[in-house]
Protein backbone atom coordinates (compact mmCIF):
# COMPACT_ATOMS: atom_id res chain seq x y z
CA UNK A 1 0.00 0.00 0.00
CA UNK A 2 1.32 3.35 -0.71
CA UNK A 3 1.89 5.94 1.99
CA UNK A 4 -0.87 9.09 1.75
CA UNK A 5 1.68 11.32 1.05
CA UNK A 6 3.71 9.25 -1.52
CA UNK A 7 0.54 7.90 -3.28
CA UNK A 8 0.95 10.05 -6.52
CA UNK A 9 4.46 9.41 -7.08
CA UNK A 10 3.87 5.70 -6.08
CA UNK A 11 0.80 5.64 -8.69
CA UNK A 12 3.05 7.71 -11.26
CA UNK A 13 6.13 5.53 -11.04
CA UNK A 14 4.11 2.35 -11.36
CA UNK A 15 2.14 3.68 -14.41
CA UNK A 16 4.96 4.66 -15.85
CA UNK A 17 6.19 0.90 -15.39
CA UNK A 18 2.85 -0.07 -17.93
CA UNK A 19 1.49 2.89 -19.65
CA UNK A 20 3.61 4.76 -21.73
CA UNK A 21 4.90 7.96 -19.81
CA UNK A 22 2.47 7.06 -17.43
CA UNK A 23 -0.71 8.81 -18.88
CA UNK A 24 -2.83 7.86 -21.44
CA UNK A 25 -3.02 11.53 -23.02
CA UNK A 26 0.24 13.36 -22.77
CA UNK A 27 -0.47 16.53 -21.66
CA UNK A 28 -1.56 14.81 -18.65
CA UNK A 29 1.99 13.88 -17.74
CA UNK A 30 2.95 17.30 -16.47
CA UNK A 31 5.89 17.55 -19.41
CA UNK A 32 5.62 21.21 -20.28
CA UNK A 33 5.32 22.12 -16.53
CA UNK A 34 7.51 20.17 -14.63
CA UNK A 35 6.45 17.45 -11.57
CA UNK A 36 4.52 14.31 -11.15
CA UNK A 37 0.92 14.24 -12.23
CA UNK A 38 -1.48 14.08 -9.36
CA UNK A 39 -3.86 10.63 -9.47
CA UNK A 40 -7.40 11.53 -8.75
CA UNK A 41 -9.04 9.51 -6.82
CA UNK A 42 -12.74 11.49 -6.68
CA UNK A 43 -14.17 14.41 -7.55
CA UNK A 44 -17.63 16.73 -6.90
CA UNK A 45 -18.57 19.99 -8.23
CA UNK A 46 -15.62 22.01 -8.62
CA UNK A 47 -13.37 19.85 -6.44
CA UNK A 48 -11.40 16.79 -7.45
CA UNK A 49 -9.34 14.79 -4.62
CA UNK A 50 -6.21 13.35 -5.57
CA UNK A 51 -5.01 9.78 -4.30
CA UNK A 52 -2.83 11.51 -1.25
CA UNK A 53 -6.44 13.11 -0.23
CA UNK A 54 -5.51 16.81 -1.29
CA UNK A 55 -8.62 18.64 -2.28
CA UNK A 56 -8.18 21.08 -5.44
CA UNK A 57 -10.12 23.68 -6.72
CA UNK A 58 -10.56 22.06 -10.36
CA UNK A 59 -10.04 24.25 -13.28
CA UNK A 60 -9.40 21.53 -15.76
CA UNK A 61 -13.27 19.71 -15.66
CA UNK A 62 -11.69 17.38 -17.73
CA UNK A 63 -10.91 19.63 -20.46
CA UNK A 64 -14.43 20.93 -20.91
CA UNK A 65 -16.21 17.58 -20.86
CA UNK A 66 -17.84 18.67 -17.35
CA UNK A 67 -19.76 21.77 -17.27
CA UNK A 68 -22.44 21.04 -14.21
CA UNK A 69 -19.38 19.90 -12.03
CA UNK A 70 -18.35 16.64 -11.53
CA UNK A 71 -20.42 13.79 -10.08
CA UNK A 72 -23.84 15.85 -10.56
CA UNK A 73 -26.62 14.12 -8.73
CA UNK A 74 -28.63 14.38 -12.18
CA UNK A 75 -26.26 12.85 -14.53
CA UNK A 76 -25.01 10.44 -12.07
CA UNK A 77 -28.55 8.84 -11.43
CA UNK A 78 -28.90 9.06 -15.50
CA UNK A 79 -26.14 6.68 -15.54
CA UNK A 80 -26.88 4.47 -12.99
CA UNK A 81 -29.81 3.70 -14.08
CA UNK A 82 -29.05 3.48 -17.95
CA UNK A 83 -26.67 0.82 -16.99
CA UNK A 84 -29.17 -0.87 -15.06
CA UNK A 85 -30.45 -1.76 -18.49
CA UNK A 86 -27.37 -2.68 -20.07
CA UNK A 87 -24.04 -1.05 -20.91
CA UNK A 88 -24.66 -1.59 -24.98
CA UNK A 89 -27.04 -3.38 -27.28
CA UNK A 90 -25.86 -2.90 -31.05
CA UNK A 91 -29.18 -1.53 -31.86
CA UNK A 92 -30.70 1.74 -32.09
CA UNK A 93 -32.24 3.06 -28.98
CA UNK A 94 -34.49 5.98 -27.90
CA UNK A 95 -32.06 7.80 -26.21
CA UNK A 96 -30.02 7.82 -29.46
CA UNK A 97 -33.04 9.77 -30.95
CA UNK A 98 -33.69 11.86 -27.82
CA UNK A 99 -30.27 12.78 -27.84
CA UNK A 100 -29.62 13.79 -31.62
CA UNK A 101 -33.57 15.50 -31.54
CA UNK A 102 -32.03 18.03 -28.81
CA UNK A 103 -29.21 18.76 -30.43
CA UNK A 104 -31.49 20.00 -33.60
CA UNK A 105 -33.06 22.22 -31.06
CA UNK A 106 -30.42 23.75 -30.00
CA UNK A 107 -28.04 23.95 -33.59
CA UNK A 108 -31.02 24.18 -36.16
CA UNK A 109 -28.22 24.32 -39.16
CA UNK A 110 -27.90 20.19 -37.65
CA UNK A 111 -30.75 18.87 -39.48
CA UNK A 112 -29.27 15.72 -39.68
CA UNK A 113 -26.65 14.29 -36.94
CA UNK A 114 -24.87 10.76 -36.24
CA UNK A 115 -23.50 10.14 -32.94
CA UNK A 116 -19.83 8.59 -32.37
CA UNK A 117 -17.37 8.54 -29.36
CA UNK A 118 -15.78 11.23 -29.49
CA UNK A 119 -14.33 14.58 -31.12
CA UNK A 120 -11.71 12.95 -33.04
CA UNK A 121 -14.15 10.52 -34.64
CA UNK A 122 -16.57 13.77 -35.57
CA UNK A 123 -14.42 15.26 -36.96
CA UNK A 124 -12.51 12.52 -38.84
CA UNK A 125 -16.22 11.62 -39.82
CA UNK A 126 -17.07 15.28 -40.71
CA UNK A 127 -14.38 15.13 -43.41
CA UNK A 128 -14.43 11.62 -45.06
CA UNK A 129 -17.91 13.14 -45.38
CA UNK A 130 -17.35 16.94 -47.08
CA UNK A 131 -14.81 14.97 -49.12
CA UNK A 132 -17.40 12.29 -50.18
CA UNK A 133 -20.20 14.62 -50.79
CA UNK A 134 -18.02 17.12 -53.19
CA UNK A 135 -15.78 14.96 -54.79
CA UNK A 136 -13.01 17.09 -53.67
CA UNK A 137 -9.58 15.71 -51.90
CA UNK A 138 -7.97 19.01 -50.40
CA UNK A 139 -9.02 20.79 -46.61
CA UNK A 140 -8.09 23.50 -45.00
CA UNK A 141 -7.41 23.59 -41.65
CA UNK A 142 -6.08 26.78 -39.15
CA UNK A 143 -2.76 27.03 -37.56
CA UNK A 144 -3.16 26.26 -33.90
CA UNK A 145 -6.61 24.74 -34.26
CA UNK A 146 -6.59 21.30 -32.84
CA UNK A 147 -8.99 18.66 -34.03
CA UNK A 148 -8.24 15.78 -32.55
CA UNK A 149 -5.66 13.02 -33.76
CA UNK A 150 -6.56 11.88 -36.48
CA UNK A 151 -3.54 11.76 -39.41
CA UNK A 152 -5.05 14.12 -41.77
CA UNK A 153 -5.36 16.92 -38.86
CA UNK A 154 -2.30 16.58 -37.04
CA UNK A 155 -0.36 19.96 -38.30
CA UNK A 156 0.30 23.01 -36.47
CA UNK A 157 -2.53 21.34 -34.01
CA UNK A 158 -1.81 23.26 -31.17
CA UNK A 159 -2.67 22.08 -27.64
CA UNK A 160 -0.68 19.14 -26.62
CA UNK A 161 1.05 18.46 -30.59
CA UNK A 162 2.28 22.16 -30.01
CA UNK A 163 4.65 20.74 -27.54
CA UNK A 164 6.16 17.82 -29.92
CA UNK A 165 5.50 20.02 -33.30
CA UNK A 166 8.21 20.43 -35.50
CA UNK A 167 8.57 24.36 -36.09
CA UNK A 168 6.43 24.33 -39.55
CA UNK A 169 6.05 27.24 -41.80
CA UNK A 170 2.47 28.54 -41.69
CA UNK A 171 2.74 30.96 -44.82
CA UNK A 172 -0.90 31.62 -46.29
CA UNK A 173 -1.42 28.19 -47.72
CA UNK A 174 1.03 26.45 -46.77
CA UNK A 175 1.03 22.29 -47.27
CA UNK A 176 1.13 20.74 -43.82
CA UNK A 177 3.89 19.57 -42.11
CA UNK A 178 2.55 15.89 -39.97
CA UNK A 179 2.75 17.35 -36.79
CA UNK A 180 3.70 13.85 -35.18
CA UNK A 181 5.81 11.31 -36.03
CA UNK A 182 4.16 7.98 -38.10
CA UNK A 183 2.12 10.53 -39.51
CA UNK A 184 3.01 9.46 -43.30
CA UNK A 185 3.51 12.87 -45.41
CA UNK A 186 0.64 11.45 -47.58
CA UNK A 187 -1.79 11.56 -44.77
CA UNK A 188 -1.13 15.51 -44.72
CA UNK A 189 -0.68 16.22 -47.99
CA UNK A 190 -4.34 17.26 -49.03
CA UNK A 191 -4.57 19.26 -45.77
CA UNK A 192 -3.72 23.35 -45.78
CA UNK A 193 -2.93 25.26 -43.21
CA UNK A 194 -3.40 28.49 -43.30
CA UNK A 195 -3.10 31.12 -40.10
CA UNK A 196 -6.18 31.68 -37.93
CA UNK A 197 -8.03 35.18 -38.26
CA UNK A 198 -7.25 35.44 -41.80
CA UNK A 199 -9.73 34.31 -44.75
CA UNK A 200 -7.90 32.01 -47.07
CA UNK A 201 -8.25 32.26 -50.76
CA UNK A 202 -9.60 28.89 -51.85
CA UNK A 203 -10.50 27.59 -55.33
CA UNK A 204 -12.57 24.64 -56.31
CA UNK A 205 -10.40 21.96 -55.22
CA UNK A 206 -10.97 22.18 -51.79
CA UNK A 207 -13.58 19.92 -50.23
CA UNK A 208 -14.37 21.95 -46.58
CA UNK A 209 -12.73 24.22 -44.07
CA UNK A 210 -12.65 23.60 -40.61
CA UNK A 211 -12.39 25.85 -38.32
CA UNK A 212 -12.65 26.03 -34.51
CA UNK A 213 -15.27 29.17 -33.94
CA UNK A 214 -13.23 30.09 -30.38
CA UNK A 215 -9.98 28.67 -30.79
CA UNK A 216 -9.32 27.08 -27.39
CA UNK A 217 -6.56 24.91 -27.83
CA UNK A 218 -3.80 27.66 -28.69
CA UNK A 219 -5.04 29.55 -25.55
CA UNK A 220 -7.97 31.29 -25.86
CA UNK A 221 -8.03 33.48 -29.10
CA UNK A 222 -11.62 34.80 -30.86
CA UNK A 223 -12.18 35.57 -34.13
CA UNK A 224 -12.02 38.58 -35.46
CA UNK A 225 -14.79 39.97 -36.29
CA UNK A 226 -15.94 39.25 -40.53
CA UNK A 227 -13.57 36.03 -39.58
CA UNK A 228 -16.60 33.57 -39.59
CA UNK A 229 -18.72 35.53 -42.23
CA UNK A 230 -15.78 35.92 -44.51
CA UNK A 231 -15.03 32.21 -44.20
CA UNK A 232 -18.81 30.87 -45.01
CA UNK A 233 -18.87 33.75 -48.11
CA UNK A 234 -15.08 32.15 -49.31
CA UNK A 235 -16.55 28.40 -49.04
CA UNK A 236 -19.74 29.76 -50.96
CA UNK A 237 -18.03 31.30 -53.62
CA UNK A 238 -15.97 28.34 -54.47
CA UNK A 239 -18.81 24.74 -53.47
CA UNK A 240 -16.85 23.83 -50.03
CA UNK A 241 -18.25 23.24 -46.87
CA UNK A 242 -17.61 24.77 -44.16
CA UNK A 243 -17.39 23.11 -40.83
CA UNK A 244 -17.35 24.09 -37.14
CA UNK A 245 -15.57 22.20 -35.01
CA UNK A 246 -17.93 23.01 -31.64
CA UNK A 247 -16.29 20.25 -29.71
CA UNK A 248 -15.48 23.11 -26.64
CA UNK A 249 -17.64 25.35 -27.75
CA UNK A 250 -20.68 23.22 -28.28
CA UNK A 251 -23.22 23.59 -25.73
CA UNK A 252 -21.13 25.78 -23.79
CA UNK A 253 -20.33 29.12 -25.46
CA UNK A 254 -24.34 29.58 -25.94
CA UNK A 255 -27.32 27.28 -26.34
CA UNK A 256 -26.59 26.63 -29.74
CA UNK A 257 -22.96 27.06 -29.72
CA UNK A 258 -20.09 29.51 -31.45
CA UNK A 259 -22.71 29.35 -34.42
CA UNK A 260 -25.40 31.12 -32.83
CA UNK A 261 -23.61 33.84 -30.84
CA UNK A 262 -21.65 34.79 -34.40
CA UNK A 263 -24.37 33.94 -36.35
CA UNK A 264 -22.72 32.02 -39.38
CA UNK A 265 -24.14 29.04 -40.00
CA UNK A 266 -21.77 26.18 -41.07
CA UNK A 267 -22.50 23.28 -43.22
CA UNK A 268 -21.56 20.63 -41.06
CA UNK A 269 -20.62 20.76 -37.40
CA UNK A 270 -18.68 18.95 -35.05
CA UNK A 271 -19.60 18.01 -31.05
CA UNK A 272 -18.02 15.81 -28.07
CA UNK A 273 -17.24 17.30 -24.60
CA UNK A 274 -20.23 18.75 -22.72
CA UNK A 275 -22.07 16.71 -25.17
CA UNK A 276 -21.22 13.67 -22.97
CA UNK A 277 -22.01 14.73 -19.77
CA UNK A 278 -18.24 13.05 -19.30
CA UNK A 279 -19.04 10.03 -21.02
CA UNK A 280 -18.04 9.06 -24.55
CA UNK A 281 -19.91 11.17 -26.71
CA UNK A 282 -19.04 12.99 -29.72
CA UNK A 283 -21.57 13.80 -33.05
CA UNK A 284 -21.50 16.02 -36.13
CA UNK A 285 -24.25 17.05 -37.90
CA UNK A 286 -25.57 19.46 -40.53
CA UNK A 287 -27.28 19.48 -43.77
CA UNK A 288 -29.71 16.88 -44.70
CA UNK A 289 -28.18 16.41 -47.84
CA UNK A 290 -24.94 16.67 -47.02
CA UNK A 291 -25.31 13.98 -44.23
CA UNK A 292 -27.65 11.90 -45.95
CA UNK A 293 -24.27 10.68 -48.48
CA UNK A 294 -23.50 8.82 -45.36
CA UNK A 295 -23.62 4.94 -45.17
CA UNK A 296 -26.74 3.41 -45.48
CA UNK A 297 -28.40 5.83 -47.31
CA UNK A 298 -25.14 7.01 -49.16
CA UNK A 299 -21.38 5.77 -50.32
CA UNK A 300 -19.22 7.64 -47.70
CA UNK A 301 -18.68 4.86 -44.68
CA UNK A 302 -19.21 5.39 -41.20
CA UNK A 303 -19.36 3.12 -37.92
CA UNK A 304 -19.04 2.75 -34.24
CA UNK A 305 -20.01 -0.55 -32.52
CA UNK A 306 -20.37 2.14 -29.47
CA UNK A 307 -21.96 4.56 -30.77
CA UNK A 308 -24.87 6.20 -29.17
CA UNK A 309 -23.74 4.06 -26.41
CA UNK A 310 -26.56 3.82 -23.81
CA UNK A 311 -24.81 5.41 -21.09
CA UNK A 312 -23.13 7.88 -23.04
CA UNK A 313 -26.74 8.98 -24.37
CA UNK A 314 -28.16 9.18 -20.96
CA UNK A 315 -25.28 10.83 -19.46
CA UNK A 316 -25.41 13.57 -22.23
CA UNK A 317 -29.33 14.23 -22.36
CA UNK A 318 -28.95 14.49 -18.15
CA UNK A 319 -25.71 17.69 -19.06
CA UNK A 320 -28.16 19.25 -21.85
CA UNK A 321 -30.95 19.04 -19.55
CA UNK A 322 -29.30 21.23 -17.12
CA UNK A 323 -28.24 23.80 -19.37
CA UNK A 324 -31.26 25.96 -20.16
CA UNK A 325 -31.07 29.56 -20.97
CA UNK A 326 -30.29 30.62 -17.33
CA UNK A 327 -27.59 28.38 -17.26
CA UNK A 328 -25.50 30.39 -19.91
CA UNK A 329 -26.36 33.85 -18.07
CA UNK A 330 -25.18 32.19 -15.04
CA UNK A 331 -21.88 30.94 -16.90
CA UNK A 332 -21.06 34.01 -18.50
CA UNK A 333 -21.38 36.04 -14.92
CA UNK A 334 -18.83 32.95 -13.60
CA UNK A 335 -16.24 33.95 -16.62
CA UNK A 336 -16.07 37.61 -16.42
CA UNK A 337 -15.87 37.17 -12.33
CA UNK A 338 -13.35 34.36 -12.52
CA UNK A 339 -11.38 36.51 -15.39
CA UNK A 340 -11.93 39.79 -14.47
CA UNK A 341 -10.89 38.70 -10.27
CA UNK A 342 -7.68 36.83 -12.01
CA UNK A 343 -6.32 39.93 -14.34
CA UNK A 344 -7.02 42.33 -11.23
CA UNK A 345 -4.62 39.63 -9.45
CA UNK A 346 -1.90 39.23 -11.94
CA UNK A 347 -1.90 43.58 -12.35
CA UNK A 348 -1.54 43.79 -8.96
CA UNK A 349 0.85 41.62 -8.46
CA UNK A 350 2.82 43.04 -11.49
CA UNK A 351 2.72 39.49 -13.46
CA UNK A 352 2.58 39.45 -16.72
CA UNK A 353 -0.57 37.71 -18.18
CA UNK A 354 -3.86 38.71 -20.04
CA UNK A 355 -7.09 36.59 -19.38
CA UNK A 356 -9.36 36.78 -22.18
CA UNK A 357 -13.00 36.05 -21.81
CA UNK A 358 -15.48 35.33 -24.24
CA UNK A 359 -18.67 34.86 -23.29
CA UNK A 360 -18.59 31.78 -21.22
CA UNK A 361 -14.84 30.93 -22.48
CA UNK A 362 -12.07 32.21 -20.00
CA UNK A 363 -7.84 32.22 -21.32
CA UNK A 364 -4.50 32.38 -19.35
CA UNK A 365 -1.96 33.77 -21.84
CA UNK A 366 1.21 34.32 -20.50
CA UNK A 367 2.66 37.57 -22.28
CA UNK A 368 1.43 41.31 -22.58
CA UNK A 369 -0.80 41.29 -25.96
CA UNK A 370 -3.76 38.66 -26.07
CA UNK A 371 -2.95 36.68 -29.23
CA UNK A 372 -4.86 36.60 -32.51
CA UNK A 373 -3.34 33.71 -33.90
CA UNK A 374 -0.86 30.54 -33.77
CA UNK A 375 2.55 32.93 -33.86
CA UNK A 376 1.62 35.19 -30.98
CA UNK A 377 0.07 32.88 -29.00
CA UNK A 378 3.75 30.88 -28.95
CA UNK A 379 5.06 33.57 -27.89
CA UNK A 380 3.77 32.74 -24.60
CA UNK A 381 5.98 32.31 -21.28
CA UNK A 382 5.91 28.65 -20.87
CA UNK A 383 8.16 29.21 -17.93
CA UNK A 384 5.94 31.32 -16.30
CA UNK A 385 3.23 29.81 -17.23
CA UNK A 386 4.46 26.48 -15.47
CA UNK A 387 5.85 28.66 -12.21
CA UNK A 388 2.13 29.68 -11.82
CA UNK A 389 0.79 26.55 -12.58
CA UNK A 390 2.37 24.99 -9.67
CA UNK A 391 2.03 28.31 -7.20
CA UNK A 392 -1.25 27.59 -7.77
CA UNK A 393 -1.10 23.85 -7.49
CA UNK A 394 0.93 23.80 -4.11
CA UNK A 395 -2.01 26.19 -2.55
CA UNK A 396 -4.81 23.76 -4.15
CA UNK A 397 -6.09 25.07 -7.51
CA UNK A 398 -5.55 22.98 -10.63
CA UNK A 399 -5.19 24.24 -14.20
CA UNK A 400 -4.35 22.05 -17.53
CA UNK A 401 -0.88 20.99 -16.90
CA UNK A 402 0.24 22.67 -20.57
CA UNK A 403 0.07 26.39 -21.44
CA UNK A 404 -2.11 25.94 -24.23
CA UNK A 405 -5.20 25.12 -23.04
CA UNK A 406 -7.99 26.84 -21.08
CA UNK A 407 -9.84 27.29 -18.29
CA UNK A 408 -13.26 25.63 -17.40
CA UNK A 409 -15.30 27.32 -15.00
CA UNK A 410 -18.52 25.54 -14.82
CA UNK A 411 -21.97 25.62 -13.33
CA UNK A 412 -20.52 24.03 -10.23
CA UNK A 413 -18.09 26.80 -9.58
CA UNK A 414 -20.25 29.68 -7.67
CA UNK A 415 -19.11 33.00 -6.65
CA UNK A 416 -17.74 31.83 -3.38
CA UNK A 417 -15.24 29.38 -5.24
CA UNK A 418 -14.56 31.69 -7.65
CA UNK A 419 -13.63 34.08 -5.01
CA UNK A 420 -11.09 31.18 -3.53
CA UNK A 421 -9.54 30.93 -6.85
CA UNK A 422 -8.79 34.87 -7.53
CA UNK A 423 -7.91 35.17 -3.42
CA UNK A 424 -5.57 31.97 -3.99
CA UNK A 425 -3.88 33.40 -7.48
CA UNK A 426 -3.28 36.70 -5.69
CA UNK A 427 -1.39 34.93 -3.09
CA UNK A 428 0.37 32.53 -6.04
CA UNK A 429 0.95 35.72 -8.03
CA UNK A 430 2.66 37.21 -4.86
CA UNK A 431 5.03 34.39 -3.95
CA UNK A 432 5.92 34.22 -7.61
CA UNK A 433 6.71 38.47 -7.41
CA UNK A 434 8.36 37.82 -4.49
CA UNK A 435 10.76 35.41 -6.20
C1 LIG B 1 -10.93 18.02 -27.52
C2 LIG B 1 -11.11 18.47 -28.91
C3 LIG B 1 -11.24 17.57 -29.97
C4 LIG B 1 -11.01 16.09 -29.80
O1 LIG B 1 -11.95 15.48 -28.97
P1 LIG B 1 -11.58 14.09 -28.27
O2 LIG B 1 -12.85 13.71 -27.59
O3 LIG B 1 -10.43 14.36 -27.36
O4 LIG B 1 -11.21 13.14 -29.35
C5 LIG B 1 -11.54 18.06 -31.22
N1 LIG B 1 -11.71 19.38 -31.42
C6 LIG B 1 -11.59 20.26 -30.44
C7 LIG B 1 -11.83 21.72 -30.72
C8 LIG B 1 -11.26 19.86 -29.15
O5 LIG B 1 -11.08 20.76 -28.18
Amino acid sequence: MATPSTANADLFARAQAVIPGGVNSPVRAFRSVGGTPYFVARAEGPYVWDAEGTRLLDLVQSYGAIIAGHAHPAIVAAIQEAAAGGTSYGAPTEREVLLAEEIRTRVPACERVRLVSSGTEATMSALRLARGATGRDRIVKFAGNYHGHSDGLLAEAGSAVALIEAEAGDAAGAVAVPGSAGVPAGAVADTIVAPYNVVPELDETIACVIVEPVAANMGLVTPAPGFLAGLRAECDRVGALLVFDEVITGFRLARGGAQARYGVTPDLSCFGKVIGGGLNVGAFGGRADVMEQLAPLGPVYQAGTLSGNPLATAAGLAALALLDDDAYVRLEATAARLGGGLQAAFDAAGLTARIPVEGTLVGLFMGAEVPLDYDAARTTDTTAYAALFHALLDRGVALAPGPYEILFPGLAHVDAVVDEVVALAAEAADAIAAG
